[in-house]
């Protein structure tokens, strides 16, 4: 569905607007909705990378520690689930981007472009994305050997060999994934030391298609329509070399997307909102805070769908204590 609720909205404000809809945004959607808030989700735009309805689960492969799946279940199979399960509970979803809000009175207003939605409160769960290295030739290379998601391109890789770039758990488990279809996977981790999980390392260093090239940094991609090759500096030494790969998969962390709530919630440096401790609380009454975007510590599915149901029930009470 797409805006329709105009001016339906304009007269009446929904009891909760949710931005977002990832396993946070999701899970306060269920929550919201058998609480009968009739809760309003803005799940983002399929064509977005950073904002794709689902968030980030939906460029994850195998989702093997999320309770309730012994067998393991795909990123976006989960996700179909969770939005399954919270629109059989009269939650209405608009399949797009909030271009801007205004929390500086209630009911609180937020815009799709030209589009105004109200409602008495309001739940963050944008999530975060993918940070990419900052080379010039990356939004060139993008989609054409350069990708942040093996689930979504690792096909296309099939006897091809890649590189990963990272050192954390995304990394590991994407070189491991990629190699169902790489002839050969080189990690480049710019320090001797890898911060994954003993599990996932312990899973990657016994895949024989896995080479750990170590101190090394991918400072140049090769080629103009497609990528043919990096360019890569060892950090100790200086010396430069190159790798003759194909694929390219950038695995280096995430941030939070709120650059939507700039000057208007209060946030980290490192742009994460703050919420008051052991609530999904912000800095304004009557919004409320959860999943990745104001989680820079644990960051797993399975958090963020938790947080999600405390900010449902935050934000069911506080309605409450508001009548
Ligand atoms: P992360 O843990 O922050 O790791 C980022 C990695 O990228 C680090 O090794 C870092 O190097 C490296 N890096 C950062 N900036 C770089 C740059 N500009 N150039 C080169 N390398 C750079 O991020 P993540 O791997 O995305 O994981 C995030 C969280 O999700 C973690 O808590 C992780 O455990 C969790 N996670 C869990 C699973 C799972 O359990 N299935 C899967 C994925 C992620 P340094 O080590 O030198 O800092």
């Amino acid at each position: 569905m797409k805006g329709s609720l105009m001016s339906n909205t304009a007269n009446s404000p929904h009891n909760v607007i949710i931005i977002g809809s990832g396993p946070a945004g999701l899970t306060a959607a269920i929550y919201a909705a058998r609480a009968n808030l009739a809760p309003l989700v803005f799940e983002g735009e399929p064509s977005s990378s950073s904002d794709q309805p689902g968030g980030q689960l939906m460029l994850t492969t195998d989702v093997e520690n999320y309770p309730g799946f012994p067998e393991g279940v795909m990123g976006p199979d989960l996700m179909m689930k969770f939005r399954e399960q919270a629109a059989r509970f009269n939650t209405t979803f608009i399949t797009e981007k909030v271009t801007k809000v205004d929390f500086s009175k209630r009911p609180f207003t937020v815009w799709v472009r030209d589009t105004q939605y109200s409602a008495q409160t309001i739940i963050v769960s944008t999530g975060a994305q993918s940070i990419m290295l900052g080379l010039e030739s990356e939004t060139r290379l993008i989609g054409h050997g350069l990708s942040t998601c093996a689930t979504c391109d690792g096909f296309f890789f099939r006897g091809q060999e890649i590189v990963v770039v990272g050192g954390g758990d995304s990394a590991l488990e994407e070189a491991t994934f990629l190699t169902k279809f790489a002839s050969k996977v080189t990690l480049v981790h710019r320090r001797d030391s890898l911060r994954a999980s003993k599990i996932m390392q312990d899973r990657a260093r016994s895949n024989p298609k896995i080479e750990f090239k170590w101190n090394s940094k991918v400072t140049e991609l090769l080629g103009t329509d497609k990528l043919n090759g990096v360019g890569i500096v060892d950090t100790v030494t200086g010396e430069r070399s190159q790798l003759n790969v194909t694929g390219l998969f950038i695995a280096i962390g995430h941030r939070p997307n709120t650059d939507l709530f700039k000057g208007v919630l209060e946030m980290e440096d490192t742009g994460y909102l703050k919420t008051r401790p052991g609530s999904s609380y912000t800095n304004v009454p009557g919004v409320f805070a959860c999943g990745d975007v104001q989680d820079h510590t644990y960051r797993q599915a399975i958090t963020a769908a938790g947080s999600g149901c405390i900010a449902a029930i935050d934000c069911e009470r506080w309605l409450e204590s508001q009548h």
